[in-house]
């Protein structure tokens, strides 16, 4: 039986305490979420039977501001993966400044097995369920895996019915007819962008001659390859949850991003006897992804994807996380011994709930901010933190993960510090 996701979670926690000075009863504080709501959300199926669905939410630390992050809905989705997710999320909302502490949520629900109604009466029911728990300046959800801005916008509508009053602040992510703010769909992808870009530049490598494999083409994977492709990466592998393509000398991404969006449909990227056979791409597993001869590896799917099982057959020389916890504790030895250099997911996909801020802030304020101006202070924020955590670690001579969540305790410390001990 391999260790909880949580547990793993914290070895990379008591890895960075060993390099910054804090309080033990700060420390203490950080070794347990604050609180932990399941719930049941019962919906009445087209069919008429009646489903009754397990959901979570959890608030890990609010030390910082209200707490943040997205609502996953996945039939894995486990109190032990939201929690990890809600820990992670605490680290990743100090490590790029925001004033946020981090939460989670989930529902275990396969959301392609259930109709666009069924779906929304689930949506709906889940904030019936934690209504009391998340608020403006309590706990802020946001989308993650398989959740989207039309959830997002059922999610934020319910919250308004059930307080009375138009309340957008409660949910990032919405559609931009709701509150939404520009740039937030692509924010995840961008942000990763940013920080390749400040450490491709860096080790002097040039876009044309970096290859790129991607596992995940949802939201932020998928974006993303278009953003490398735009900027001359040869992105040679993408892949979702049913497998992936490669082509050696570089895919046209473009034309794999129409297929997917003629199809509507999250996983489209490997489909037999489809435009995937337009031109010689081959069709390759997403274990055979992870271990391609490439530059850069992103992981952009569900946690764990390199573990034991497979970290000496990683061949890459970058691995940016753009999914949340890719990488298990005992890997990350074996690929740092391998010399491959791993940049952590609280700065590679800080992105998303960076733009998530922009649209609280827009919401509260009732200003709404032009796209340019939004991956205007993207960019600025990204740059800023990768440069920090990058000197950081080089001053300390540590890994770039131990220097994020270093750079994230320090902030978090201060906090913690400024609040005094009474309770
Ligand atoms: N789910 C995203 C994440 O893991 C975004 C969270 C948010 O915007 O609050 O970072």
């Amino acid at each position: 039986m391999s260790q909880s996701l949580f547990a793993d979670a914290m070895t990379r926690l008591d890895q960075a305490l060993q390099h910054v000075s804090i309080s033990s009863e700060a420390i203490e504080r950080l070794r347990y979420p604050k609180a932990s709501l399941a719930v049941s959300i019962p919906v009445r199926l087209d069919s008429g039977e009646l489903k009754v669905f397990q959901g979570y939410r959890v608030r890990y630390d609010d030390t910082r501001g209200p707490t943040k992050g997205g609502i996953r809905y996945h039939p894995n989705v486990s109190l032990d993966e939201v929690q990890s997710l809600a820990f992670w999320m605490t680290f990743k909302c100090a490590a790029v400044g925001l004033p946020f502490g981090g939460a989670k949520g989930g529902i275990v629900v396969n959301p392609k097995a259930l109709s666009r109604m069924e779906l929304e009466r689930l949506s709906r029911g889940y904030i019936d369920a934690i209504a009391d728990f998340i608020g403006p300046d309590t706990d802020i959800p946001a989308p993650d895996v398989y959740t989207n801005a039309t959830i997002m916008g059922w999610m934020m509508d319910q919250y308004s019915v059930i307080s009375r009053k138009f309340s957008p602040a409660v949910v990032t992510g919405k559609p931009t007819a709701l509150g939404g703010s520009l740039g937030r769909d692509t924010a995840t992808a961008m942000g990763a962008y940013f920080v390749i870009r400040n450490l491709m530049n860096r080790h002097q490598k040039l876009p044309q001659v970096t290859t790129v494999a991607i596992q995940g083409f949802g939201n932020a994977g998928g974006v993303l390859a278009e953003l490398l492709y735009d900027a001359g990466y040869k992105v040679v592998a993408v892949s979702d949850s049913k497998g992936g393509i490669y082509k050696p000398e570089g895919l046209d991404i473009p034309s794999v991003r129409r297929y997917q969006r003629d199809r509507k449909q999250i996983e489209a990227v490997y489909c037999e006897g489809s435009v995937c056979n337009l031109d010689d791409r081959q069709t390759i597993s997403n274990s055979e992804l992870l271990t391609l001869g490439v530059d850069v590896l992103v992981p952009a799917a569900l946690e764990r994807q390199i573990t034991l099982a497979n970290a000496h057959d990683i061949k890459a020389k970058f691995i940016f996380e753009v999914a949340n916890g890719p990488i298990s504790s005992a890997a990350d030895l074996i690929l740092q011994q391998n010399g491959i250099c791993v940049v952590p997911d609280i700065l590679v996909n800080s992105g998303g709930v960076t733009v998530s801020y922009f649209e609280w802030l827009q919401n509260r304020s009732g200003l709404y901010w032009s796209l340019e101006d939004i991956n205007q202070r993207l960019q600025e924020k990204m740059d800023a933190e990768t440069s920090q955590i990058l000197d950081l670690a080089q001053e300390l001579n540590l890994s770039l993960r131990t220097a994020a969540y270093v750079h994230s305790l320090k902030r978090l410390a201060k906090s913690i510090e400024a609040k005094g001990t009474q309770q």
